[in-house]
């Protein structure tokens, strides 16, 4: 993470410092200029990426909170219909490093072969792994079930 994160603010730097010569200013204050908006540019990155982590956070103590209930509505798993038993996992459909919530209408039980292959996948990427027929039942369990389709994919919010 620290790298993009520095990248980022040397891409700014170097902007700043291409525009030089429209500023009435001397190189050394342009370098100063420069280095202090990177600065400011690598608190707000940062200050960001602190509240999607304490967001995040939330979602998870939430989904855990929601365990039970998302257990109780199925008894089987929702991508490949195997009966769920003890080894099975709770699965974000909308994984919470793509946006994805806590709340029981993002949050399936899945054998945890499927879980497991899902991997934090997005879940239109994990679907492109099936047939199209597959692809509908799955579809047609989630709604059946109450859960919130993904319609898009937002990307990963760590990343710049
Ligand atoms: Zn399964």
């Amino acid at each position: 993470m620290k790298i993009p994160l520095y990248d980022a603010t040397f891409k700014l730097f170097e902007q700043v410092l291409c525009c030089a010569s429209t500023f009435d200013r001397t190189p050394e204050e342009m370098v100063n200029y420069a280095i202090r908006i990177g600065e400011v540019f690598q608190e707000k990155v940062e200050e960001n990426l602190r509240k999607w982590s304490d967001w995040s956070k939330e979602q998870y103590l939430l989904a855990e909170r929601n365990r039970l209930l998302v257990r109780a509505a199925q008894t089987h798993c929702v991508y490949c219909e195997q009966p769920l038993d003890g080894t099975s996992h709770m699965d974000h459909i909308r994984p919470i490093k793509c946006g994805g919530t806590g709340e029981i209408t993002n949050l399936v039980y899945a054998c945890a072969k499927c879980n497991l292959s899902k991997n934090g996948q997005h879940f239109w990427k994990y679907l492109e792994t099936k047939t199209k027929t597959v692809q509908s039942q799955i579809i047609r369990r989630l709604q059946k079930l109450g859960k919130q389709i993904p319609i898009d994919e937002l990307e990963p919010a760590n990343q710049l």
